[in-house]
């Protein structure tokens, strides 16, 4: 049997982790406290393009790592958590336990 309460609870958690993380990306961007002892006049345009990509790709991420929770908390719902959500086979507890929103078994993270 899979512990589903210890991978609920890490869902849950790393859940809330990035929904504060888009939270701040979204309401801060490039205006939050990072890196503001630089006046702005000694950042030239090249470095704060750089940031807003950066950022873009967290943001991108989050939103994934999001998407990719709220499924296997679904997935928990309904039963399903632990079985590849393509061919149906067994997810290897020690996968589950070190990315717990795994939804894909290793041969089909593969073929993605
Ligand atoms: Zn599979």
């Amino acid at each position: 049997m899979l512990p589903l309460a210890d991978l609920r609870a890490a869902l849950e958690q790393q859940l809330r982790f990035r929904r504060d993380q888009l939270a701040e990306l979204e309401a801060g961007g490039h205006a939050r406290g990072r890196g503001g002892t630089d006046p702005p006049d000694r950042r030239n345009e090249e470095a704060v393009y750089g940031l807003h990509e950066v950022d873009a790709l967290v943001v991108a991420g989050a939103r994934q790592a999001v998407a990719d929770i709220e499924l296997a908390l679904v997935r928990l719902r309904t039963g399903r958590y632990g079985y590849c959500r393509s061919c149906g086979a067994h997810i290897p507890l020690v996968l589950l336990r070190a990315i717990p929103r795994t939804t894909l078994c290793l041969a089909c993270q593969q073929h993605e």
